[in-house]
This record gives structure tokens, sequence and C-alpha cells, in this order.
């Protein structure tokens, strides 16, 4: 006779998948910050504030006068998977927007004591609407009719409480963590000069325990990268610099693929432009990389290690004592990375990685560092 065995395996309760999932977007206090700081660049702000309450700890609020949020969208602003800015997969290769996945506001919700946002439109202004969200992202509360100009504020208190060993890292790592918000938060002063020659305005300020306010940081909206360089760290450090301006051809997963046969087209090189600012031969900006090293593809901060790699390959046969600041914008199509690898976005996946990097090796020592156009055929 054969015995009932029940499974051992089994479907986890909704609310501990979302949790969990949650934990992997939101990892640290710079991905939260990184995550409301990309919906209000998404959102065409031009003037982004950071405010953080005793380093992250008490609260991290970042108000922006981008388009603000239609009132019929409201309840679906803390949903996991409800995003305005994708609706279907093949989207994915066309995306101009940081995010796409609709699961940042979700994952704060889920990983924070209280999210609320306040927001109007155009059609709004100069009156908005304060709405409350629960841990699994519904609207609890909704309050109409508060002062507000068009744009957002996303206020999100007690980062973690729901996961105490989170919690207790963070408050352990504070000042770290809030270290590295900052460094995250210089690359995102610098973006979008790079290429749509539209400028924001970055303030970012801190409201320690003990009351005393200071801005940390504070870029005055021109569309260069010279100037928000400058904003950030001085004229001194910008005189350090020259301008980067590689392009290279290189070969397409397109193209590959034709070599293979299997397309009879004539896409078969596309150039990529690096544009940015590097430190002179002379000066570099100390002996460890990674502190004023920034790189973006098609303006998205991202650490692709092996172009870093190279670059500080390449700048170590010039001077082998330094390591160089680095701004490094590689405009490259769409379609030739997958910006969907990792939850925190921060892994770009590149076709033909291998090609790029040898060809910005070859394109690179060529020339010196500065202005250089060197089109280096595959
Ligand atoms: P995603 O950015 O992937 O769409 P999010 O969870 O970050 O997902 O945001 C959900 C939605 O909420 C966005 O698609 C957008 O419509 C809206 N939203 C969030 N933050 C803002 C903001 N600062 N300004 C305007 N709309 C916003
Ligand atoms: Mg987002």
């Amino acid at each position: 006779m054969a015995t009932e065995v029940s499974s051992s395996i089994k479907a986890l309760d909704a609310t501990s998948v979302h949790r969990i999932s949650s934990g992997q977007v939101v990892i640290d206090l710079q991905t939260a910050v990184k995550e409301l700081v990309e919906n209000s660049l998404d959102a065409g702000a031009t003037s982004i504030e950071v405010r953080f309450k005793d380093h992250g700890l008490a609260s991290i609020e970042v108000v922006d006068n981008g388009s603000g949020i239609a009132p019929e969208d409201y309840d679906a602003i803390g949903l996991k998977h409800h995003t305005s800015k994708l609706s279907s997969f093949t989207d994915l290769t066309l995306l101009r927007t940081f995010g796409f996945r609709g699961e940042a506001l979700s994952s704060l919700c889920a990983l924070c004591e209280q999210v609320s946002v306040t927001t109007a439109t155009a059609n709004e202004a100069p009156m908005g609407s304060i709405i409350e969200l629960d841990r699994a992202g519904r609207v609890v509360s909704k309050q109409g009719k508060v002062a507000r100009q068009r744009g957002t504020t996303v206020l999100v208190t007690g980062l973690f409480k729901p996961l105490p060993v989170r919690r207790k890292e963070l408050e352990r790592n504070a000042k770290r963590e809030f270290s590295k918000a900052l460094a995250l938060l210089s690359a995102y002063a610098l973006v979008p000069c790079a290429q749509e020659n539209k400028g924001v305005r970055l303030t970012v300020t801190h409201l320690a325990g003990s009351g005393k306010k200071s801005v940390q940081m504070r870029t005055n909206g021109a569309p260069s990268t010279r100037a928000s360089v400058t904003a950030l760290w001085g004229p001194k450090a910008l005189e350090q610099l020259v301008d980067l301006d590689i392009r290279f051809g290189v070969e397409t997963e397109r193209a590959v693929l034709r070599r293979r046969g299997i397309f009879d087209d004539e896409a078969s090189s596309s150039e990529v432009r690096v544009r940015g600012l590097i430190s002179k031969f002379a000066v570099g900006c100390g002996r460890t990389s990674s502190d004023r090293q920034f790189f973006f593809i098609n303006g998205r901060p991202c650490s692709p290690s092996k172009v870093q790699k190279a670059f500080n390959e390449v700048y170590r046969t010039f001077n082998a004592n330094q390591a160089p600041f680095i701004v490094a914008d590689f405009i490259l199509p769409t379609d030739s990375c997958d910006v969907n690898v990792s939850p925190d976005k921060r892994t770009i996946l590149l076709h033909s990685e291998s090609n790029l990097v040898q060809s910005l090796k070859v394109s690179s020592s060529a020339g010196s560092p500065g202005p250089a156009t060197i089109t280096h055929a595959v």
C-alpha cells in the first residue's frame, strides 16, 4: 500500500517572497538613495534635493521638481512590478530610463518603517497629495490639498527596521555607509551632463542627531561635467584634468552572428564613443584607483571592472605611481548592453566586452590621454 508522503518543497508565502526579493534590490543605504534619485531623474527633474537625517538611519528624503505623479497612478506606485517606464520585454533594448522593473518603491515599502510620497503634476500644482504606503506597497491614506509645487517628495524612515540583522549592520557602519552613499551621489551629480546637455541641480544635506545641519554637496545645474567637477571638488581638481574623447568601432553581437552566417545584413560594427575627463599624466589622484573613478554606460553609473582595469593599465604605462581620476561615459547602442543583470543594476553586461576592452586599450594607448579622436576599425 502506498503511503502518502507530503512534499517538503512548499511555496513561500507572499510576504516572505516580497521581503526576500526586496532585500536584493535595496541592499544598503546607497542603493536606497540611488533608486530614489533615479526616479527623480526619470521624472525629468532639473533640481533634486537629498536630505539625510542621522546619516540616513532616521530618514532619507528626496525632493524633486520632476513631472509629479498623476492621481490615477497613486494606487500603483508602491506595487511590485508596476512601472510607467516599460510595457514589454522588447522595450528593454531601447531603454533610456534608469528604472524599468517597478521594484524600487515596493522594495522600500517592504524594508522601511514608513514610506510617504507627496506629489503634484502640473495640473494639480500648487496643491498636491500625500500618499502613505504600507509594507505591501498599498495606499493606506491619501490626503489631498497639501501645498506642493510640481514634483515629488519621497520620504522613507527607518530603513531596514523590518530586517533586524541588516538594520544592526547599518547602525554599526552608519558613517561608512553614509560616505558610500555620498560617493554614489557624486556619480549622479556628474551623470546627465555627459549626454543630454541637461544639468541637474543636486543638493545633499545632512541633519545630525545633534540638530546640526550641513550641506554635503551642491551642484549648480550647469550642463557640463567640468562645472560639476568644480562644484564637487573645487577648481584645483579641474586644473589637473583633460578632456577624454575616444571613438572606436566594436563588433556588435549582430555582426558576430552575421559572421556565423545567421544574419545577412550590413550591420558590422558600431561606434563607441567614450567622453569625459581624465587626470593629466603627471598628477593622478593618489595610489588607489577606485576613489575617484566614475564610469557610465549611456549615462548610467555602473562598475565595469574590466573596463576600469583597462583604463588603469593604460594610464600606468604613463604614470607608474598614481591612478587617474576618471569620468568616462561610454556611449554605445542600447542594444549592445544589458542592464538587467543584477538586482541593483550596477552590473551591465556588454556584448563583445573583451572586444571593447581591447579596442579601448589600442585607442587610448595610441595617444596621450587628452583630446583624442582615434578610430580603431575592428
Ligand atoms: P521604476 O522606476 O522601475 O518604474 P519604481 O518602483 O522606482 O519603479 O517607481 C514606480 C513608479 O512610480 C515609476 O514608474 C513612476 O511612475 C513613479 N515614480 C516613482 N518616483 C517618482 C518620482 N520621483 N517622480 C515621478 N514619478 C515617480
Ligand atoms: Mg525606479
